[in-house]
């Protein structure tokens, strides 16, 4: 049964990140639209990986499973073909999804499991001391050749096979509730990348993000099922970046299986898995 309130879905451990870290706004956009889609926590998963934005997990009241650095989208896709039943979402830094866990993004993204994912993209390894991430904007180290040309979230995930692929700014809960409440809503591979600030080191990307001059996509101008034009609008530069829904498409999830074949091969698989068990006690 869900929720009532935004602040039922908050656990009561004291959250760790640093005054100000747009993480924040992230978990209360999350709990308010968990609380707006009325889902079950018993009935929901949040695995992150590691990282700051990675503590998340521990902050909302759902299960959770706090994954090694870059691999919470493999087993988040495990815990859904274990039980398809349940809702599956991912969240994690920009670290975790572009750099070590960016080879289980793009096959993830090419067989398009139904998992929502919560991508906290700051331009850096917060809980490292702040190494610029692959999707730093800014050049700290030594110029162009030291941090090298940023990876473009929105144009990578569309091009991988993310049937839906939003942008949000952690600083926006209003927006960013309703970006994340869409993804939650689509079935198949739904990705929001949230521009969100780290003051502690990256003190450059967190003075453009604050600039409140975002650009909103236009739901009625903006054709969100064509990739094409998806993949042209992320991919045209701006001096400001852009915020909504890039690309919409509904595509068929690999746990639909035949009618009755489901439930036999999973019966099958936790059957062996508990006669391994059984096998592996002292
Ligand atoms: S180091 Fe940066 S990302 Fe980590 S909690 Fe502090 S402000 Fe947030």
């Amino acid at each position: 049964m869900g929720l009532k309130y935004r602040t039922e879905y908050r656990t009561d451990r004291k959250v760790t990140w640093c005054p100000g870290c747009g993480d924040f706004g992230v978990l209360d956009a999350l709990c308010d639209a968990f609380s707006r889609t009325g889902l079950d926590p018993a009935q929901t998963v949040l695995v992150t990986g590691n990282g700051c934005s990675s503590m998340i997990g521990f902050f909302v009241k759902t299960y959770a499973m706090h994954g090694l650095h870059g691999r919470a989208l493999p087993m988040a896709w495990g815990v859904k073909l274990a039980n398809p039943s349940l809702k599956v979402i991912v969240a994690g830094g920009d670290g975790d999804a572009f750099a070590v866990g960016a080879g289980h993004l793009v096959h993830i993204a090419r067989r398009n499991p139904d998992l929502t994912y919560l991508i906290m993209d700051n331009g850096c390894y917060g809980l490292t001391r702040g190494q610029p991430s692959p999707t730093a904007r800014r050049q700290i180290m030594a110029g162009e050749n030291g941090v090298g040309q940023p990876i473009n979230p929105v144009a990578l995930l569309i091009t991988a096979g993310a049937t839906f692929v939003a942008q949000g700014y952690s600083e926006d809960p209003k927006s960013l509730r309703l970006l994340i409440q869409e993804a939650l809503n689509h079935r198949g591979f739904a990705v929001v990348n949230i521009l969100s600030s780290c003051p502690t080191f990256n003190r450059q990307d967190e003075a453009s993000l604050n600039r409140p001059e975002f650009l909103y996509i236009e739901t009625t101008s903006h054709p969100v099922h064509d990739r094409l034009e998806a993949l042209r609008l992320a991919m045209t530069e701006e001096d400001r970046p852009r915020v909504g829904v890039f690309y919409r498409k509904k595509r068929g999830v690999p746990d639909e299986r035949p009618k009755g074949a489901g439930s036999e091969d999973r019966r099958d698989d936790l059957t062996r898995l508990g006669e391994m068990m059984d096998e592996l006690r002292p």
